[in-house]
């Protein structure tokens, strides 16, 4: 979260939530127990070089003929509660398009609510001429691919509801019920404030 407003959330602190509530919690509570792990710091060279890549390839991976390219584009949205910064915005002569470079085999709803949510920031913030915004991509890292994800009406209750939950546990201090997937406690760094998960 932004130090100015502590409603404004980072588009990161609700990819968070929705993969496990408990690590938003965790990052506003205990803010500084948090360590860069080997995989956080593997997360963010990968990112560099997919970043490096990327400027030398074609758009083709992502079904384009066109298209202008700009890298760590920053938002802050207080009316939208929410502040980010975009791996990259494609824009085309009707089109905004975010794109956000994951180190992940898959994707998730964690993954496309916060694509979503760079979305709407760049609606209100970056979109003079009123372009559609209507998808974005997932880039996975590993699998060197591009994966179109659209933005339903389902995925946009889903964030609407994510972010009253959000304010809800902020508000609150209240510690969340934690994720239903326990397979990703397995590696996660607040394991140990979790006692009940295992
Ligand atoms: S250990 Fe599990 S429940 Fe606890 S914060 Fe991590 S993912 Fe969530």
């Amino acid at each position: 979260m932004t130090t100015e407003d502590p409603f404004v959330f980072r588009v990161i602190d609700l990819k968070q939530y929705v993969y496990c509530p408990r690590i938003l919690y965790y990052h506003t509570v205990l803010p500084q127990v948090r360590p860069l792990t080997y995989k956080m710091a593997a997360g963010i060279a990968a990112h560099t070089q997919t970043e490096r890549l990327e400027k030398r390839r074609s758009l083709r991976t992502y079904g384009l003929q066109q298209g202008e390219r700009r890298f760590n584009v920053s938002l802050y949205g207080p009316d939208l509660h929410l502040s980010g910064e975009l791996d990259m915005l494609i824009e085309t002569a009707t089109e905004l398009i975010p794109v956000d470079f994951k180190q992940s085999k898959r994707e998730g709803d964690h993954f496309r609510m916060q694509l979503l949510a760079y979305g709407r920031l760049l609606d209100i913030l970056a979109n003079p001429q009123q372009k559609t915004i209507q998808r974005g991509f997932l880039y996975l890292i590993p699998q060197r691919q591009a994966v179109e994800v659209r933005f339903t009406p389902t995925l946009q209750r889903k964030l609407n509801q994510a972010m009253s939950q959000l304010h809800i546990i902020i508000k609150n201090q209240q510690m969340p019920m934690p994720t239903k997937k326990y397979g990703r406690c397995v590696d996660c760094e607040f394991r140990r404030f979790c006692n009940d998960v295992f």
